[in-house]
């Protein structure tokens, strides 16, 4: 059941002025500022408690927004859909979830690339404030609650769709002025993100994208990224080599070490960031937010990415160190004169790299081998071996499209009392709190017009 005519009042049901399903950022947001805003609220939610999937992010730490102030510089940052959100951050900037934050006397600090975290490093304390929030503004919490789907009626004199309330599983209908859909995408599924909402609005004939994965990990085969799982690199760069019209047989094909199979190859792609190395592959903002470009350019080509170590130092200058290192301290070990550098672990990983022995004194490196050398640390060859699936990806692209929604308010255009916030909108998010700062915005703004929407249709 996704839709149903709703057949009718039996006397004894209770109207909320405010409906929200699904109780995570955006649900919670919502939810409390309708609340503030004098609204009788009920938040459902079909886990045991709220906020799972908030508790989990920024690694357990709350990458809670992005602190760039220029909106134009914000709202590109959505890509071609971002245009939609300038009204939307007009009314609800991240500085303005920063002095929300503060008002429940939680601080934020400003990291790399302007993420903003919690002083607390918790992402369970920005839980913690949300809970609060609900509890202040005396909001009725149903959690261990499925919603199946929405309940409609035409209004006889416009004959507009109306949302009436809501069903759940257990076939309790449940009435509301306004309703408030929060249900999330689909990415980590066991938080309860399982996309419950797409089929709801497509009953509504909606425009809903399909499901597809937008941030997530790389999968890299090659075997000595195993033994780096669990290691970052604060600044990396990556880059891609893309042969096109490559048989690509296989996600090593040709293999990644064999430079001279590569020595056409396009380069594409430069970026720098946080990478982490995983049991899998590679994660991090700077994977994140490359992946699926990366996907792109392996559709019909082969490719290869590669990894700059030391981003800061041109391929000449590094070149230089080496050939330096070889002359005046030739009685060196290769995997000292690394270690200058590198942890132990990805020193080892870059000998293998480059087929060299960490054994071997500098002075009696070949020249072919110095060559090999900085190539690897200037670009550590590693297969693309594909993205990793829905149920890993931090974002999930697909939902509904923004441009069914009014962002002055988060009213679905043409059905005026329903509201849509969150992961379930259509939106390329990068990783760096931009993810969260939408579902802020849109649960604020929601709230705040849901209310006086259930105000002026009164009791
Ligand atoms: C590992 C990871 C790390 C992340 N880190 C960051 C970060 O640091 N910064 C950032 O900006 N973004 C981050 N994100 C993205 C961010 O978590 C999401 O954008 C955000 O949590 C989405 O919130 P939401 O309220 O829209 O949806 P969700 O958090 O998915 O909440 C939806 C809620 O609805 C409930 N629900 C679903 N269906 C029903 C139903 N039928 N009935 C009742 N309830 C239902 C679910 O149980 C769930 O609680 C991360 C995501 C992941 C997976």
């Amino acid at each position: 059941m996704f839709l149903r005519y709703y057949a009718g009042m039996n006397g004894r049901e209770r109207t909320y002025d405010c409906l929200v399903v699904g109780g995570g950022a955006a649900g919670m947001m919502a939810a409390g500022r309708a609340a503030e805003r004098g609204a009788q609220v009920l938040l459902l939610e079909k886990n045991g408690r709220l906020g799972e999937k908030l508790r989990i992010t920024g690694g357990g730490r709350c990458n809670v927004t992005n602190a760039i102030t220029d909106r134009h510089v914000l709202t590109a940052r959505y890509g071609d859909k971002g245009k939609h959100l300038h009204n939307l951050f007009a009314r609800f900037t991240p500085e303005d979830m920063r002095g929300f934050l503060r008002r429940f006397d939680l601080d934020t600090k400003v990291e790399q690339e302007q993420r903003v975290f919690p002083v607390t490093d918790s992402a369970e304390s920005v839980q913690r404030v949300l809970a609060r929030y609900l509890r202040d503004g005396g909001v009725t919490v149903r959690s261990g609650t499925v919603v199946q789907g929405l309940l409609r009626a035409v209004d006889p004199e416009t004959r507009q769709n109306r949302i009436i309330g809501v069903e759940t599983q257990r076939g309790e209908q449940i009435r509301a002025r306004a309703v408030i859909i929060a249900t999330g995408g689909t990415s980590h599924p066991e938080t309860g993100s399982t996309g419950d909402g797409y089929p709801w609005l497509q009953s509504l004939g909606l425009p809903v994208g399909g499901a597809d994965v937008s941030l997530v990990p790389i999968r890299v085969p090659d075997p000595w990224i195993r033994d780096l799982q669990g290691l970052s690199l604060q600044d990396a760069g990556l880059y891609v080599e893309r042969l096109e019209g490559q048989n690509t047989t296989g996600p090593t094909d040709p293999h990644v070490r064999d430079h001279a199979s590569w020595a056409n190859a396009k380069r594409s792609l430069n970026r720098r960031g946080k990478l982490l190395f995983t049991h899998f592959g590679l994660s991090g903002p700077l994977a994140l937010n490359t992946a699926s470009t990366i996907r792109e350019l392996a559709s019909g080509a082969a490719v290869r990415i590669r990894i700059d170590l030391v981003p800061d130092i041109s391929e000449d200058a590094y070149r230089y160190e080496v050939q330096t290192a070889a002359g005046s301290e030739g009685g060196t070990q290769l995997s000292s004169f690394l270690r200058r550098r590198f942890p132990p672990r990805l020193t080892r990983a870059i000998c293998e790299c480059a087929d060299l022995d960490a054994g071997l004194k500098l002075a009696g490196i070949s020249k072919r081998e110095r060559r090999l050398l900085v190539e690897t640390v200037k670009g550590m060859p590693c297969s693309f071996g594909g993205l990793m699936g829905q149920d890993k990806a931090v974002v999930t692209s697909g939902g509904l499209d923004p441009a069914a929604v009014d962002f002055r308010t988060m009213q679905v255009r043409g059905i005026p009392n329903l509201y849509v916030v969150g992961d379930l909108l259509d939106f390329n998010r990068q990783s760096g709190g931009y993810s969260l700062q939408i579902c802020w915005a849109s649960g604020w703004v929601a709230g705040t017009h849901a209310a006086s929407l259930a105000r002026k249709a009164g009791p």
